[in-house]
């Protein structure tokens, strides 16, 4: 029972849902698309600027770093001079040490100050001789050790900034490598920036667009406002002489001409080659929405028309034209030229590329994707 019960909600859910999915856009959709991408670039811009603050702060970290690092330099290179000054004043002390001896070997007329001591007229002037000579050596003694006790510490300090100074060098190489890294990422950012930016202008242009032709939020764009027109109505009508019209109001694009590819097996569409400058005739009545060669990787002319059947939106495309007869907004019916057969862009030969679509029209109301998984086989409205 709740098995079946179940089954009767999903039935109805499915019913409620699959209509809306042959309805196409809603002007609402693109007024989200202009909050989410508006949103999408404030929130890059914020990093960004963000980002911007960390690098500043890093920055200025490495500048600290750079004045420690000269100051241990300059501290280290002041303790050279003064463990060089130590030096020097031990090896003066050295040579006083050996002065004095000599001195006390010239004032005693003798080869050696053990001779100067040994000259002693008594025991108390030797014992006072050799203190003399003792006391001086002794003080000259402490002195060369408290200078090497000196050079030592000195030494000691010396190798302490040395590593001190790698420690700061490290830290920098970090905080240069972070730098690196953000500011990378904020090149990145910035490059993805234009297509954010593109992408506010192209719905906020529909937008306004739409709005302009009367459209409201809840409005579907070409069903409920902005409806192109009828198709078997309205425009030129008359197909001319050699069209093949269908009983749906389709017509054959061209008269003439021959098939030269299907549509499947990857072609989306169905070629019909023909001599360059052939007219080509609008498929049935609709309105033109694009005109150009700047949608096709190859460059290709292309004309775009949107069409109502019975209220559903179908979507055909031109391709690899020579020259346009149409413009952008104007109303068409079946016998209307509105280019002519070319080669332009990624094509081997004179030949029409007719494509088309239901629901969702590249550039009208769908992105590419969307596009091309809503094309149909061309032969579903033009007659064979
Ligand atoms: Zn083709």
């Amino acid at each position: 029972m709740k098995k079946i019960k179940l089954i009767i909600v999903l039935l109805c859910i499915g019913v409620l849902i699959l209509p809306s999915a042959t309805q196409a856009v809603t002007l609402k959709e693109y007024e989200d698309m202009v909050e989410k991408y508006t949103k999408e670039l404030k929130e890059k811009e914020a990093k960004m600027a963000k980002n911007d603050e960390e690098v500043a702060e890093i920055k200025a970290k490495i500048v600290d770093i750079e004045v420690e690092i000269t100051k241990a330099e300059e501290e280290i290179e002041n303790l050279k001079i003064e463990i060089e000054k130590s030096n020097e004043e031990i090896k003066d002390k050295e040579k006083e040490s050996k002065r004095l001896v000599q001195y006390f070997q010239v004032i005693s007329n003798e080869n050696t100050y053990l001779e100067y001591i040994f000259e002693a007229d008594s025991i108390t002037d030797m014992i006072y001789r050799v203190s003399v000579v003792e006391q001086l050596t002794d003080y000259n003694k402490e002195i060369m050790d408290d200078l090497e006790k000196l050079i030592q510490e000195n030494q000691q300090k010396t190798e302490e900034l040395d590593k001190k100074n790698d420690e700061l060098a490290d830290l920098k190489k970090e905080l240069n490598s972070e730098k690196e890294r953000i500011e990378t990422e904020n090149r990145e950012i910035e490059g993805t920036i234009p297509s954010t930016k593109g992408q506010i202008e192209y719905y906020q242009k529909q937008v306004d667009y739409y709005k302009s032709k009367g459209c409201k939020s809840n409005d579907v764009i070409g069903v409920t406002c902005d409806k192109p027109p009828v198709s078997g109505g309205g425009g030129n009508s008359d197909g001319g002489a050699g069209a093949i019209i269908g009983a749906n109001g389709f017509r054959r694009p061209i008269v003439g001409g021959r098939i030269s590819w299907y549509y499947g097996n990857g072609h989306k569409g169905v070629d019909y080659a023909a001599g360059c400058g052939t007219p080509i005739y609008s498929v049935a009545t609709g309105r033109v929405y694009y005109v150009g060669n700047t949608l096709d990787a190859w460059g290709a002319k292309m004309v775009l028309i949107v069409h109502n059947y019975n209220g559903r939106l179908v979507f055909s495309q031109y391709a690899h034209l020579q020259g346009y007869n149409v413009s952008v907004g104007q109303n068409v019916g079946i016998g209307d030229v509105i280019g002519y057969v070319g080669s332009t862009g990624n094509s081997s030969g004179c030949h029409l590329h007719l494509e088309m679509s239901e629901d969702y029209g590249w550039v009208y109301n769908g992105t590419y994707s969307q596009y091309t998984s809503h094309i149909i086989n061309p032969f579903k409205y033009v007659p064979n």
